[in-house]
């Protein structure tokens, strides 16, 4: 008889719309082990080929099967060290999901039917924090001698933090910010990433050694020469991509149009969501706009809806977006929520001018229809304009959710660090190492914009190479 997918719990719409709570609650074990009961154990699994870091799917759902979640969680941890992050964030639906065999063919993501992998690994995630099961550290002796330097605290640099000090290797994590996490903490969420979760990884490391330094710029405080100066062996970059891209339409500099990166760090970063109990405001309006259509877009208009229902403004926040819902990059699951919260979604619709008052706040965006056109460099079908179709929407609050590039402070003070066109930094793909001898980088400042298993993917093979590098000094 066919098993129907086990659905995970959430917080009914009505009852998360208003809160930053998490809203998927995962499976309990009754529920993972009727999923993990639906995994077909294929002869020759292509699952793993779909996971970016190529985690042995087929063997921890077999152990969960068997109730040998101790099992489970180790095998994950082989390839990936936050199960219960990825397990939330993951795009696995593009990922692993996707490259099931249950998926139907030509399907641009993974069918309702795909085994839902990541609420599993999300389960083994979570036994493993509960049971605080610990990798065993390796042999300290060899490299303890040595200390690393890591910028940046997001995946990337957690990542490979995590496997230096497990190493042996005396690790020092520069963080700009002053708190912890990269985009985990200011840019997805509370109700997507609780907090705890992520506090539980970075104490976890502290535990093991590791040493954080927020509030520090590197680039500004000191240059990459100068930390190898006071002794750093080797330096890992996982600078992220930090930089808000924008239009470059009329009136896209009036009052009340937010960056996304600035509308959730505000948010996110410093609760504005709690003001005056916390100190940084964010403005809310009566009709608020996101454009774009990836994860940024959701997650801003999944919480200036929560921050209008919280000031009890009736809800009125609408994705606008160029092409229609099957090009959209956001995860499905991010997309069904938003609906389901109450946000509206206008599609192929191209913004082209933002109209202010007399004080310079943004009143109304002016934007033109737009119709499905040849695909373009990314596959996607091109939005092509219809002639004649302007229209104008109410709009007292505009997010800008376009994409992120690098941020060049670091590398402008470094010509050693060779960048591409984007700004992003090249390295060798074999080995993550850069054009600057003993620098290493990962993440989103390699390759521009991806996911976070891709970030801890990359940091995995730099640190693998940052550890051969150390044998060799
Ligand atoms: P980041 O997470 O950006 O971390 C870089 C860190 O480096 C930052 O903390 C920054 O302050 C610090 N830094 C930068 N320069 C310096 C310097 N000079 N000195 C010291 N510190 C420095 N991916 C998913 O897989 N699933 C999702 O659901 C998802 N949702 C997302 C939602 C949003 C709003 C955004 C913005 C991205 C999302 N992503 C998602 C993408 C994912 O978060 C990124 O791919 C990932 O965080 C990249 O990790 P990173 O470590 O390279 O960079
Ligand atoms: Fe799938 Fe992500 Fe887990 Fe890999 S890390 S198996 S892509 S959910």
């Amino acid at each position: 008889m066919k098993k129907e997918p086990v659905k995970a719990k959430e917080l009914a719409p009505v009852r998360r719309s208003n809160n930053f709570s998490e809203v998927v609650l995962g499976y309990d074990e009754a529920e993972a082990l009727a999923e993990a009961g639906r995994c077909l154990q294929c002869k020759n699994p292509i699952c793993t080929s779909g996971c970016p870091v190529g985690i042995n799917i087929k063997k921890f759902i077999n152990c969960i099967t068997q109730k040998d979640y101790k099992s489970a969680y180790f095998t994950i941890r082989e390839k990936n060290d936050f199960p219960s992050i990825c397990g939330r964030v993951c795009p696995a639906e593009y990922q692993c999901r996707k490259a099931c065999v249950l998926t139907k063919k030509n399907s641009p993501f993974a069918s309702p039917e795909a085994i839902n992998i990541h609420f599993l690994e999300r389960f083994v995630g979570d036994y493993g924090m509960k049971n605080k099961l610990e990798i065993p550290l390796e042999d300290k002796n060899k490299l303890s001698k040595f200390k690393v330097a890591v910028v940046g605290s997001g995946p990337a640099g957690l990542a490979c933090a995590g496997e230096l000090v497990r190493a042996g290797v005396k690790v020092t994590i520069f963080e700009s910010l002053h708190k912890t996490g990269g985009v985990l903490r200011y840019g997805i969420p509370p109700f997507r990433m609780p907090r705890d979760i992520l506090d539980f990884e970075i104490n976890y490391l502290k535990k093991m050694g590791a040493e954080f330094v927020p509030n520090y710029i590197v680039g500004k405080v000191k240059t990459l020469d100068e930390l190898f100066a006071e002794g750093y062996a080797s330096i890992f970059l996982g600078l992220g991509a930090g930089i808000p891209s924008f239009m470059g339409i009329d009136g896209e500099n009036l009052c009340n149009i937010y960056s996304a990166n600035e509308f959730l760090t505000r948010i996110n970063l410093m609760s504005a969501y709690r003001f005056p109990e916390a100190h940084t405001p964010v403005n809310i309006g009566k009709h608020i706009i996101i454009i774009g259509g990836g994860n940024t877009a959701m997650d801003a208009a999944r919480a200036a809806l929560r921050l209008q229902n919280m000031n009890k403004i009736a809800p009125d926040t609408t994705i606008v977006y160029r092409r229609t819902e099957v090009e959209m990059p956001a995860r499905r699951l991010e997309i069904a929520h938003a609906k389901e919260e109450g946000v509206k979604f206008e599609f192929l619709v191209k913004p082209t001018a933002f109209i202010g008052d007399d004080k310079g706040f943004v009143k109304k965006m002016r934007a033109l229809r737009c119709e499905l056109g040849e695909p373009d460099s990314s596959g996607r079908r091109r939005p092509v304009d219809i002639k004649g179709s302007d229209f104008e929407m109410d709009c007292d609050i505009a997010i800008i959710a376009i994409g992120l590039k690098a941020n060049e402070l670091l590398t402008k003070v470094t010509p050693s660090l060779k960048i591409d066109k984007y700004g992003d930094i090249v390295v060798n793909p074999e080995t993550m190492e850069t054009s600057a001898k003993g620098v290493f980088a990962g993440g989103d400042i390699v390759g521009g914009e991806g996911t976070v298993i891709e970030a801890m993917g990359m940091a995995k093979k730099a640190s693998n190479s940052i550890i051969k590098y150390l044998l060799q000094q």
